[in-house]
């Protein structure tokens, strides 16, 4: 079995990123999203183990000091992180894996997983990105002013990443997240491991008509 693909996909809060990488695993066999760890409060709607495992800041620390996290950040004063036993359990079953996080986290997987691909979501404008936080109805308006804050410095990371979308259109933002994954699926590294015994048998000296 192959190793499957770490694709890493930041954005500034409101961009879109929770919604589009939704769709993507619906729309996608062998593609999963990894459950990070987080010491925010839970969001009307939110559920434990579903959307995040909701932590708190004591057990947090104590799985810093575990060295179970493969990467963890501070993100608008809460702790967010990605557990290694999940990612590491899934990559090794041939699962393609999305780790939705911020570019500190992102800084740091790339260290350890220079193969993953990172794709940064962009907002088609500073208005909207502001009008789809506040639609979302799910923050205060003292939060949602302070990810507006960090919105740009989160965005002013772009240039470290291997991918760039820009979600206008949903669906079109959505049809270029699949096509990310699936040119990579398709790429020669990927193919060669996945297909080691066709390409042995193509290229075999041995012949195959009498
Ligand atoms: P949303 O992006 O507006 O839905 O807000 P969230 O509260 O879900 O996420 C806040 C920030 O934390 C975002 O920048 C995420 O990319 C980041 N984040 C979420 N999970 C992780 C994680 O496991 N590790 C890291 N490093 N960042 C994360
Ligand atoms: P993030 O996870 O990046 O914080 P969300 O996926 O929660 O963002 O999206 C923020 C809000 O914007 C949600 O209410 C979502 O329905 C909406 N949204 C996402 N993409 C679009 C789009 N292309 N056009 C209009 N609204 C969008
Ligand atoms: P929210 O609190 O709105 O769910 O997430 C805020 C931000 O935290 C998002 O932009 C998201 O990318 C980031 N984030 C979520 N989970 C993780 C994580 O596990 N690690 C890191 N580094 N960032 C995360």
């Amino acid at each position: 079995m192959s190793q499957g693909t770490l694709f890493i996909v930041s954005a500034p809060s409101g961009a879109g990123k929770t919604s589009l990488v939704r769709e993507l695993i619906e729309s996608l066999d062998g593609i999963q999203v990894s459950v990070s760890h987080t010491t925010r409060a839970k969001r009307e709607g939110e559920v434990d183990g579903v959307n995040y495992h909701f932590t708190d800041v004591a057990e947090f620390e104590a799985m810093i000091t575990r060295g179970e996290f493969y990467e963890y950040a501070k993100v608008f004063d809460n702790y967010y992180g990605t557990s290694r036993q999940a990612v590491e359990v899934l990559l090794a079953a041939g699962q393609d894996v999305i780790l939705e996080i911020d570019w500190q986290g992102a800084q740091q997987v790339r260290e350890q997983m220079p193969d993953a691909v990172s794709i940064f979501i962009l907002p088609p404008s500073r208005n909207e990105l502001e009008r789809r936080l506040a639609s979302r109805g799910t923050d205060e308006h003292a939060v949602i002013a302070r990810r507006m804050r960090d919105a740009v410095s989160e965005m002013s990371h772009y240039h470290e990443y291997d991918y760039l979308v820009v979600n206008d259109d949903f669906t079109t933002a959505l049809q270029e997240l699949q096509s990310l994954v699936i040119s990579r699926r398709l790429s020669r590294p990927v193919m060669t491991e996945r297909h080691a015994p066709l390409l042995a048998a193509l290229l075999s000296q041995a012949p195959t008509v009498e």
